[in-house]
């Protein structure tokens, strides 16, 4: 049983040492929390949506409640589920005012048409769970930054938020599983689409599960989750299929952070640029960055 966690990188604003210490002591509780439901019996798949719900709910991450407002003042949310076991990947694109876009993610597990966008997701979150009751993503933090980043002539140039939030695991019956939320890179065009609800930004099989993080259009363009999965599967190492992967991101200066955990246990993250932020546990304790 492992379990790795990531809160996106360590690039947004606020990149005090207060904030430093709350995500570390965030990510650690949650990584706890995630692997004690690990160690009592519950599957990857679950496991996997449960810490992402947590991070969700935490306003320090840039997915759910305090997620980035976008160029015209909106919030669309982004987020994914893959079962390594059934290999069925769910998900939703540009979904707004709610406060769980991971929790549509899995219940859309049971579906045929499993990745709904837009006004179509909010619908289905509206009419078929009982998850779509408003909730505003919106913090007076995020609000902030978005009026400044309106005032700025330079919001072109602004830094994009890299606080998205992602989970892999491996349960007691050897499954992986992984999820990815996003409230996407702020102040982007409206109808941008994340990598977080693609198999670029999240992907997993029986061999291995894969999360990331950074600037999407870098991940997209990478396939940087399903390439490093299919590496694994075709007998890399973690170790050797990240490194051909990152490898290949450079040819642009891609922008990206990867968490994964292989069939035989082994978790490995990555990122080109500092600094992603991750805890991992096991039964060995847990881990984090510093
Ligand atoms: N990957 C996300 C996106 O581009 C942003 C992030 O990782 O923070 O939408």
């Amino acid at each position: 049983m492992k379990l790795i966690i990531h809160g996106g990188f360590f690039s947004e604003a606020d990149q005090s040492n207060e904030t430093k210490i709350a995500k570390q002591t965030a990510l650690k509780e949650i990584s706890l929390k995630g692997f004690q439901k690990l160690k009592n019996g519950a599957a990857a798949v679950e496991v996997v949506v449960f810490c992402v719900e947590l991070l969700e709910n935490d306003s320090l991450f840039n997915a759910g409640y305090g997620s980035q407002i976008q160029s015209d003042g909106k919030v669309r949310m982004s987020a994914s589920l893959m079962d390594g076991e059934t290999e069925k990947f769910s998900g939703v694109i540009n979904i707004q005012d709610i406060e769980h876009p991971i929790s549509i993610a899995q219940v859309l597990q049971k579906e045929d048409d499993r990745v709904l966008g837009g006004e179509g997701a909010n619908l289905y979150a509206n009419e078929k769970t009982d998850l779509g009751k408003f909730f505003d993503p919106r913090t007076d933090y995020r609000i902030a930054d978005y009026e400044h980043k309106k005032e700025d002539l330079l919001a072109k140039n602004h830094q994009a938020g890299k606080g998205t939030v992602g989970c892999v695991a491996l349960d007691i019956e050897g499954k992986l599983a992984a999820a990815t939320s996003t409230g996407g890179k702020g102040f982007e065009l409206v109808g941008r689409i994340s990598d977080s609800a693609t198999v670029a930004g999240n992907y997993a099989n029986e061999h291995c599960a894969v999360s990331c993080t950074g600037v999407g259009e870098d991940i997209v363009s990478n396939a940087t989750a399903a390439k490093i999965v299919t590496r694994v599967s075709d007998g890399f190492s973690l170790e050797k299929a990240f490194e051909k992967t990152f490898l290949e991101l450079k040819k642009y200066d891609g922008f990206a952070g990867a968490i994964a955990i292989d069939a035989s246990g082994n978790i490995f993250h990555h990122d080109s640029h500092p600094t992603m932020v991750w805890a991992s546990a096991d039964e060995g304790g847990i881990s984090c960055f510093n």
